[in-house]
Parts: structure tokens; C-alpha cells; sequence
């Protein structure tokens, strides 16, 4: 066959923790980064915002 299917291994999912409890953060909305500003909740402290910590997996 001539052609390949790649996947990128090297694409990290970064994981957003909260600013104030540094628990994981969940996305608001499934449409967040597309059409509205990336919003993330947090589901322990109940932080809310556009605010997150970026975290590399490794
Ligand atoms: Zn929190």
C-alpha cells in the first residue's frame, strides 16, 4: 500500500489543574477553544474560569 497512517505519539494531553486546590481541572464546555474561550471547572473546590494550570505529562 502507498500510503501510512501516522499517529502522532508526541501529543501530549495537558492536563489543566486548578489554580486554587491544584485538583484536576474538566472542561466547561465540549465546544470550549472552538467558538466560546477555553473555561474550565473545577468539581472540588468549585473554581471556575479561564484559568488553569498547564501541566505536561510524562
Ligand atoms: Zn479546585
Amino acid at each position: 500500500m502507498g500510503f501510512k497512517i501516522t499517529f502522532n505519539k508526541n501529543l501530549s494531553y495537558r492536563k489543566k489543574l486548578c489554580p486554587n486546590c491544584l485538583n484536576e481541572l474538566k472542561l466547561e464546555s465540549p465546544l470550549a477553544g472552538l467558538i466560546v474561550p477555553e473555561s474550565y471547572f473545577c468539581d472540588k473546590c468549585g473554581y471556575s474560569g479561564s484559568v488553569a494550570l498547564e501541566v505536561n505529562q510524562s
